[in-house]
């Protein structure tokens, strides 16, 4: 029989819009030592929009933005969206593409009058082994001191326009931060973005730890790392890209409109999307099995 007091505590949570799906793990959430937040949707709003566009010299800025933009035709990221909306609003006639491909946590990759065209963050430099040139590279420093992420459209092996994509942050995030604090639980972030953007965000909300240009499959490592310092970890994310990570926490925690991969990966489900709710769910735990001792 399940004791009445996780019964009620189940109902209590339901209508607080938190869905446990692993009673162990909402039983945990009251000895949480580090809660690790996914930056973008999570703690940001993840709704990007293009800030600015940068070239390189012999590089006309409208045709890099098309060109682009028609890479990224077939991709459902977020940067993607933003990038084609912002050829739309300049009315740019887009090229044609062929043989797209995704490149997960790194960017994407198509063929365009025969040559391969690449537009990534961080992590497909690094794959590709490429440096940006020194005025893109000030661009992008520039960019991540403002916590704006920068993608990168490389042609020949070379990058030739850069272009700044400003997110927002959730007023919510910052009150989430704290309280943790409060609770005395370590709040850290993961990111498959530029380790500027994520020393900044960190650094605006006053989180203690963060994990930069993590590929995917790396995401759940980071879970793993945490838990060898011997600390009960708590990983919140909406993504496909999370799954993994929500799946090795001690607690999974997807939050909002998440995807169905990370919901079936996750102990409990956040019903609405405010980083505050963790810490209610942390608080309820706190207070029922309290009372079972
Ligand atoms: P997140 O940690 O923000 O959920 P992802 O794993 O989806 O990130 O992507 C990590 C990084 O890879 C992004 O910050 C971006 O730099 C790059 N990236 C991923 N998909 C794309 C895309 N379609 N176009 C450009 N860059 C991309
Ligand atoms: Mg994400």
């Amino acid at each position: 029989a399940i004791p009445l007091v996780v019964a009620i505590n189940t109902s209590l949570a339901a209508r607080n819009g938190m869905l446990i799906r692993d009673r162990i793990a909402m039983e945990q959430a009251r000895e949480l030592d580090v809660v690790v937040f996914d930056k973008t949707g999570t703690l940001t709003k993840g709704e990007q929009g293009v800030v600015a566009v940068e070239t390189t010299t012999g590089t006309d800025e409208d045709e890099a933005l098309a060109l682009t933009a028609a890479v990224e035709g077939d991709s459902e990221h977020m940067v993607a969206r933003a990038i084609r909306e912002a050829a739309e609003e300049r009315a740019l006639s887009l090229p044609a593409v062929s043989n797209f491909e995704a490149l997960k946590g790194r960017g994407v990759q198509a063929t365009v009058d025969g040559e391969t065209v690449h537009v990534g963050g961080p992590n497909l430099l690094r794959q590709l082994e490429i440096d940006p040139p020194s005025d893109l590279a000030v661009f992008a420093e520039d960019a991540g001191a403002n916590a704006r992420s920068v993608v990168y459209l490389v042609r020949d092996g070379e990058a030739v326009a850069a272009i700044s994509l400003a997110d927002v942050i959730r007023e919510e995030s910052r009150h989430a931060v704290d309280a943790l604090h409060n609770l005395g639980v370590e709040v850290a972030m993961l990111t498959g973005d530029s380790t500027a953007v994520a020393r900044s965000v960190a650094d605006e909300l006053g989180i203690d730890t963060y994990f930069a240009e993590v590929l995917p499959g790396k995401k759940d490592e980071k879970m793993a790392e945490l838990q060898s310092e011997g600390k009960l970890v708590a990983m919140v994310g909406d993504g496909i890209n999370d799954a993994p990570a929500l799946a090795r926490a001690d607690v999974g925690i997807a939050i909002g409109s998440g995807t169905d991969v990370a919901v079936e990966s996750a102990d409990i489900v956040l019903v609405q999307n405010n980083p505050v709710d963790i810490v209610r769910l942390i608080t309820l735990s706190r207070k029922s099995y309290r009372k079972m001792q």
